[in-house]
């Protein structure tokens, strides 16, 4: 079946008086009925909700059906985008090891993952994710994990996923992809040979910037590629805090279920099953959605980029583009999605710019369905050193923009006069 109507069907069958919208199951537990029953959830012989930290039968539909429209094997959701990105690297890597991270990603990824992650003994080495040519020299025995985004947020930098890839497979090592800005209409990571994917579901899942949520998939081969690997002991030894159960002996989606026993158990940076129900209207609309964002955003990057004043755009949707063949090598139709990035001569007139438009909000999100104007230098990079900033590509100059799903003819017109 096609992501379109999977996005629309997969995972609810009506079961509640045909109710056609999912229902939120607003409660926080469960009544077990008889205490067999109780013990046989909890010993896994028997698999239903016990306590919303761990499951919700609304988050279950979310789960299901982004698990679905990503061709994966299993999903689940959590509070954020942020804890998705833990919880996914939490799984794999523990003190004593390393995990590999690319250098154009998200602030707030760069954040957790080189510096929150250093202080619980898990170091990270970071590689140039364009070419990935250094990628494999800074494997070692402890790597766990090599994450990077499909495209990434700010720079609209599209990797070398093939290469990335390849090199996972080699040495047996998880890769995981940020897959937020692409979309899974747009770009399907796990049929590219990626092994996890994972979601800042506030974007463009969301849709209308009105709830935060993450979202973590697992892809259908990566069972066999944990079980018996000597790289990942914590899911082929026995689990103390789970009475001594080892997970590569159960018939289940190894990746997911630890995070749901182990890490989500204990953690409980859990999705509210209202905020899953917001995520799952997102959800059905994704697809015309993405489109419509990417045409939008076709239009007015041509704009800038004729525009005198304007030093440079990136926009990998562009002929014009250094990454145009990556554009059509990875994404569908060539569309890449509704955000890019222009430059200007300084930052003042970069802040003269975002003081003057009007059409385009002030906002540190993307994804939304109204257009967004950002200063990644003043904002969301404020805390990346300034000598850092050049060398990941965020410049003072630079601006991202979040095109929304507006007539592009009025944020033309709307950028028109704000540059003067
Ligand atoms: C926003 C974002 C995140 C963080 O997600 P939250 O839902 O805000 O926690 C992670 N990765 C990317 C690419 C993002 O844009």
């Amino acid at each position: 079946m096609t992501q379109e109507t999977l996005a629309l069907h997969h995972g609810y069958d009506k079961q509640n008086f045909g109710a056609m919208s999912v229902p939120i199951y607003q409660t926080t537990a469960y009544d077990f009925e008889t205490a067999d029953c109780a013990a046989d959830r909890f010993a896994l012989r028997e698999l239903g909700p016990i306590y919303t930290r761990l499951n919700n039968p609304t988050t279950d539909v979310l789960e299901a059906r982004i698990a679905a429209v990503e061709s994966g094997e299993a999903g689940i959701a959590t509070a954020s985008g942020q804890a998705a990105i833990f919880y996914a690297i939490a799984n794999l890597a523990e003190v004593g090891d390393n995990i590999i991270v690319a250098n154009k990603i998200y602030g707030g990824a760069t954040t957790l993952l080189t510096h929150t992650l250093k202080r619980f003994g898990i170091t990270a080495k970071v590689f140039n994710s364009d070419s990935a040519d250094d990628l494999e020299a800074l494997i070692d025995d402890k790597t766990k994990a090599i994450f990077f985004e499909t495209l990434s947020n700010p720079q609209i930098a599209i990797p070398n996923i093939e290469k990335i890839v390849e090199i996972a497979k080699k040495y047996n090592i998880i890769s995981v992809a940020d897959n937020t800005v692409a979309t899974p209409i747009l770009l399907q990571p796990l049929t590219l040979g990626v092994d996890v994917v994972v979601h800042s579901a506030s974007k463009y899942i969301s849709g209308q910037g009105s709830a935060i949520g993450g979202l973590i998939v697992a892809a259908k081969e990566l069972n066999a590629k944990l079980i018996g690997n000597p790289r990942y002991p914590q899911f082929n030894e026995p689990d103390e805090s789970y009475h001594g159960l080892v997970y590569a002996t159960l018939p289940l989606p190894l990746f997911t279920l630890r995070i749901r026993l182990s890490l989500i158990r204990d953690i409980g940076a859990t999705i509210s099953p209202f905020n899953s129900w917001l995520l799952i209207q997102g959800l059905e609309t994704l697809s015309i959605r993405i489109k419509e964002h990417s045409r939008n955003a076709y239009k007015v990057a041509k704009f800038l980029k004729s525009h005198p004043k304007v030093k440079n755009v990136s926009y990998p949707a562009l002929e014009s583009d250094p990454q145009h063949d990556k554009a059509l090598k990875y994404f569908k139709d060539g569309q890449t999605s509704g955000l890019f990035n222009f430059e200007v001569e300084s930052l003042e007139f970069a802040k003269h710019i975002l003081n003057t438009t009007k059409l385009f909000s002030v906002v540190v999100n993307i994804g939304d369905s109204k257009s967004i104007i950002t200063h990644p230098a003043s904002t969301t990079h404020q805390q990346v050193p300034v000598a850092e900033l050049e060398k990941i590509g965020v410049k003072a100059g630079l601006i991202r923009l979040s095109i929304g799903l507006e007539n592009a003819d009025d944020l033309i017109e709307d950028l028109k006069i704000a540059l003067g």
